[in-house]
């Protein structure tokens, strides 16, 4: 394996046999499997996994977290970390952020995002 591999285009009449997946059913599924795997398990080509999950087209995509990956987001079973409480929980606990770094999902959860709002509105409150 060398690390030279160009990224050509395997595809180049962009006949695809599986169905175009928004970004968020994609980290979905990346996030239902364990955070060890990289894009080539999913693509049926690592270690890990030998079966074809996710399209190369589909792992290469920008706005995708993989658990491998050391980022912003944590990442546990799936599950994303709030930055403000320190929980895990599932994706769609968080608010949809279209600014939000990576993945499109505000880095807290909905609880605390109500909290934030409203320490916002006080703070508002005592400055007028
Ligand atoms: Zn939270």
């Amino acid at each position: 394996m060398t690390k030279k591999s160009n990224d050509f285009n395997r595809n180049p009449n962009g006949s695809n046999q599986w169905e175009t997946r928004s970004n968020e059913e994609i980290q979905i599924i990346i996030n239902r499997h364990p955070k060890n795997w990289t894009k080539k398990d999913f693509r049926g080509e690592g270690k890990n996994n030998q079966k074809k999950i996710l399209t190369r087209k589909e792992t290469e995509r920008a706005g995708l977290v993989f658990g491998n990956k050391g980022g912003v987001k944590q990442y546990l079973n799936g599950k994303l970390k709030c930055s403000m409480c320190g929980f895990f929980k599932n994706l769609d606990e968080f608010p949809d952020d279209k600014y939000g770094s990576s993945n499109g999902k505000r880095s807290n959860c909905s609880s605390c995002d109500i909290i934030r709002n409203q320490k916002y509105r006080e703070s508002v409150k005592e400055i007028s």
